[in-house]
C-alpha cells in the first residue's frame, strides 16, 4: 500500500488516543475492550471521523484553487459541521445543504447541536426537504451552481466525504496509526468495531488493515437502516481505495462485515437498546455516545459480546467516531 503518495493536510491533534474500557469490559464479562477516540481527535469544532477524511481532500481543494467547500447531510449532520470547521480553519467559505433525513419531534432540532455550530462557524446553511439518502443529490448540484453563479469556485464534498476518489484514504491511514499504537501499547486488536453509514470509514479501514501482515476482523455496525445500500457502498469504496493506494490483493464481499440488527427502523431514530448503550457507556466509563451513530454501534458491541459472537479471548477496539454534538437535539429522550 502506498499512501504516502497522497498529500495529507494535518487537521488533527496527532494520533487519536487509545485506552482500555475497563469497567465496561468487566461488566460484560467477555473480552478486553478498548476505545480509539476519534471523537476527540481535533480542536476543530469537537472533531470526529470526517476531519480525518478531510485531511486528504483539503490538499486537492487547495490545489484546485477552490474557495468554497460545498457539502450535504441531514439537519444534525456531524459531517457538515466538520466541513464548516475545516473551511473556517483554512479561511474558505462553506455552503451546506441540510436535508430532512430524520423526523424527530424535538422543538429545537434545527436550532441546536451540529446545525447551531455550523451557523456559529459562519457556514451558509440551507435547509432542504429532501429525505435520507447516501447518494449524490440534486439539491447538492443546485448548491454547486449557486456558488458558481456568485463567482465562487466550489469544491464538492459528498455526504460523509465518502463517495469521493480520496474518501477512503483517511481511514486507510487510520489503520497505520493503530498499528503504530499497538506496538507502543504492546497489544493487538483482532476485532475492530465501527459504526457505518456512508461507508468510507469502514472501507478505508478494511483496505488499511488488509495491507498489514496480521489479519483481523473489522465489524461494521450499520446505522443507516438501509444496510444493503451501505454494504454496497463500503465494498465499492474499499475496492476503489485499494486500487488507488495499490493494495496487493483484491477486496471482495467477504471483507465487508456489516451487522444490520442495531440500526432500528430508521436512520437517526434510536432504539431502546441504543438508549441502554448510551447510558451504559456513560455510567461505566464517562464516555458519551449519541443516538444516531455511536449509541447504535455501542449497542452492537454490547450485544455481540453478550452473544459470545466475539470470543472472550479477543482484544476488541471500539472506534468512537464522534457525534456527541447532536445530543442536544435529542434532549427529549433524556427528560
Ligand atoms: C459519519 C459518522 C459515522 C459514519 O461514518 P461513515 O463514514 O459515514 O460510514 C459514524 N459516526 C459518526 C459520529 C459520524 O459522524
Amino acid at each position: 500500500m502506498n499512501l504516502d503518495r497522497f498529500e495529507r493536510h494535518p487537521l488533527m491533534f496527532g494520533p487519536s488516543p487509545i485506552h482500555p474500557l475497563k469497567r465496561l469490559s468487566e461488566y460484560l464479562g467477555g473480552p478486553q475492550i478498548w476505545a480509539k477516540r476519534d471523537d476527540c481527535n481535533s480542536g476543530l469544532a469537537y472533531g470526529g471521523n470526517k476531519i480525518r477524511k478531510l485531511e486528504y481532500l483539503v490538499p486537492d481543494a487547495l490545489a484546485q484553487g477552490c474557495d468554497t467547500l460545498v457539502s450535504i447531510g441531514g439537519v444534525q449532520s456531524n459531517h457538515t459541521r466538520q466541513v464548516a470547521a475545516v473551511a473556517a480553519h483554512l479561511g474558505l467559505n462553506a455552503y451546506l445543504v441540510q436535508e430532512h433525513w430524520v423526523d424527530w419531534p424535538d422543538a429545537v432540532y434545527d436550532r441546536v447541536g451540529n446545525i447551531q455550530l455550523s451557523r456559529i462557524l459562519g457556514a451558509h446553511v440551507e435547509l432542504s426537504p429532501a429525505k435520507f439518502s447516501i447518494g449524490i443529490r440534486e439539491s447538492w448540484q443546485h448548491a454547486l451552481e449557486a456558488v458558481r453563479r456568485r463567482g465562487g469556485k466550489p469544491y464538492a464534498i459528498p455526504a460523509g466525504a465518502s463517495d469521493h476518489p480520496l474518501g477512503g484514504l483517511g481511514f486507510a491511514n487510520f489503520a497505520r496509526e493503530v498499528n503504530r499504537q499497538e506496538q507502543e501499547l504492546e497489544v493487538f486488536f483482532d476485532h475492530v468495531v465501527v459504526c457505518s453509514v456512508t461507508g468510507s470509514t469502514q472501507a478505508g479501514m478494511i483496505v488499511g488493515f488488509a495491507a498489514q501482515d496480521r489479519s483481523r476482523t473489522v465489524i461494521g455496525i450499520d446505522a443507516s437502516a438501509k444496510p444493503e445500500e451501505t454494504r454496497a457502498q463500503v465494498l465499492k469504496i474499499a475496492r476503489a481505495t485499494a486500487d488507488t493506494v495499490g493494495l496487493d490483493r483484491e477486496i471482495t464481499g467477504d471483507d465487508v462485515i456489516l451487522e444490520d440488527a442495531y440500526a432500528g427502523e430508521r436512520y437517526g431514530v434510536p432504539t431502546p437498546e441504543t438508549l441502554e448503550a448510551i447510558q451504559l457507556a456513560a455510567r461505566l466509563e464517562g464516555m458519551i455516545t449519541d443516538p444516531v451513530y455511536e449509541g447504535k454501534s455501542m449497542a452492537g458491541l454490547i450485544d455481540l459480546v453478550r452473544q459470545r459472537a466475539i470470543p472472550d479471548t479477543a482484544r476488541v477496539l471500539y472506534v468512537h467516531l464522534g457525534g456527541a454534538p447532536a445530543l442536544s437535539a435529542y434532549g427529549a429522550l433524556f427528560t
